[in-house]
C-alpha cells in the first residue's frame, strides 16, 4: 500500500487559521502581539527570509519589525539591542535572525533574549525547561515534527521512536518531546555503529543530520511514519541543460515511500510547518508573558 503523504503545506494553511483565531481572540483581550525580528548585516538570504516573516505575521494579525544592525556591531552593541527589546513592554516576541557575523558569540547572544519573548525556543533556559518537562517555548522545527507526527495518526505513547541527528536545536529537542511524549525514543548520531540496525526497529523515525539520502529503503521498518527534517541542495542539469540546484532530503523519498506508511515529502513538509509554529510560539509567548513564573 502506498505511504500517506504527510503533507507540510496543507497543515500550516489549517495552522495558520488557527492561529489567526488566536491573534484575533489575544488582541482583544490583551492588545497587540508585536515580533521583532534582528538582523545583524546585509546578507541576501536574510533579508528575504524577514520580508516573507513580515508578510506571514501581518496576514495572521501579529505585528512585525525589524531592527537592522550593522555587521560591525560589537557583542556589547548586540546584547544591548536585545536588552532594550526585552524591556520593551511594546514587543512581545524576538527573533535573532542566524547566522551571525563571526565575531559574534551566537549561544550567548540567544541567551540573553528573554525565554518568555524567546519564539524560537532556542535560549539555552528554554531548552533547559522543555528538559524539565515544563517548557515555556519550545524549538520550532521540534513541534512541527511532533505535529506531523501526530497528524498521521500513530500514537506515539509506547512508540519505538528513533531520531538520527543530535543537535541541540533540531535533534535533540525532538527525542525530548517524543519522550515527554512517552515514546521509546534512540538517539543515533555520527558515533552510531550500525544506523540501519536501529532504523529498522522506528515505527517512527525522524531523520535530522544534513545528508542527502542517507536514509534508504533499507533503513525503514515496513509501515513506519518517517519525517524527514533534513533540507540540501544537490546539484542537478536543468531541463535547459544548465547546472541548476534541487532541494532534497535526507530520506531518499522514491525508495521509501513504497515500505513506510507515512512520509514527508522535502520540500513541502516539516519546512512549512516550522513556519507556522514560529507563529503559534509567537502567539504563545504573548500569552506566557501575562502569566510568568520565572
Ligand atoms: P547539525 O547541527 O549539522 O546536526 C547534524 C546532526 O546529524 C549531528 O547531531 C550529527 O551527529 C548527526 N550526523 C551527522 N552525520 C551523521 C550520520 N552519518 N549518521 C547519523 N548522524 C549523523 O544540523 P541541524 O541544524 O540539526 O540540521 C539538520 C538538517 O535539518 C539540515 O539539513 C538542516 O538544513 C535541516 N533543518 C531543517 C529545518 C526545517 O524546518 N525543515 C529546520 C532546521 C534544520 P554528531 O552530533 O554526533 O556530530
Amino acid at each position: 500500500m502506498a505511504a500517506m503523504i504527510l503533507d507540510g503545506r496543507a497543515a500550516a494553511a489549517e495552522v495558520r487559521n488557527e492561529i489567526s483565531r488566536s491573534v484575533a481572540q489575544f488582541t482583544t483581550a490583551h492588545g497587540p502581539i508585536r515580533l521583532c525580528s534582528v538582523l545583524v548585516g546585509t546578507d541576501a538570504a536574510g533579508l528575504l527570509y524577514a520580508d516573507s516573516q513580515h508578510q506571514r505575521c501581518l496576514q495572521a494579525g501579529i505585528q512585525h519589525e525589524r531592527v537592522q544592525l550593522p555587521e560591525s556591531i560589537d557583542q556589547a552593541g548586540l546584547l544591548a539591542e536585545i536588552d532594550r527589546l526585552n524591556d520593551d513592554p511594546g514587543i512581545t516576541g524576538i527573533m535573532l535572525h542566524m547566522p551571525l557575523p563571526s565575531h559574534l558569540d551566537e549561544a550567548v547572544a540567544q541567551y540573553r533574549i528573554d525565554p518568555y519573548k524567546d519564539v524560537e525556543g532556542v535560549n539555552p533556559a528554554n531548552i533547559g525547561w522543555l528538559f524539565y518537562g515544563e517548557p515555556i517555548i519550545a524549538p520550532c522545527t521540534a513541534l512541527a515534527v511532533i505535529e506531523l507526527v501526530r497528524r498521521s495518526g500513530h500514537t506515539l505513547r509506547g512508540a519505538e521512536a528513533v531520531v538520527v541527528g543530535q543537535s541541540r536545536i533540531v535533534g535533540r529537542p525532538i527525542s525530548m518531546i517524543l519522550s515527554m511524549e512517552m515514546a521509546t525514543v534512540t538517539a543515533c548520531h555520527i558515533a552510531t555503529r550500525d544506523l540501519a540496525a536501529h532504523t529498522r526497529q522506528a515505527d517512527i523515525l525522524v531523520v535530522a543530520v544534513g545528508k542527502p539520502h542517507l536514509v534508504g529503503a533499507e533503513h525503514v521498518k515496513p509501515g513506519a511514519v518517517v519525517v524527514d527534517v533534513g533540507i540540501n541542495k544537490v546539484a542537478v542539469t536543468g531541463t535547459d541543460g544548465r547546472p541548476a540546484h534541487r532541494t532534497v532530503g535526507d530520506v531518499d523519498f522514491d525508495a521509501v515511500a513504497p515500505v513506510a506508511g507515512a512520509i514527508t515529502p522535502v520540500p513541502g513538509g516539516v519546512g512549512p510547518l516550522t513556519v507556522m509554529m514560529l507563529l503559534r510560539n509567537t502567539v504563545e509567548a504573548a500569552r506566557k508573558q501575562l502569566e510568568r513564573r520565572v
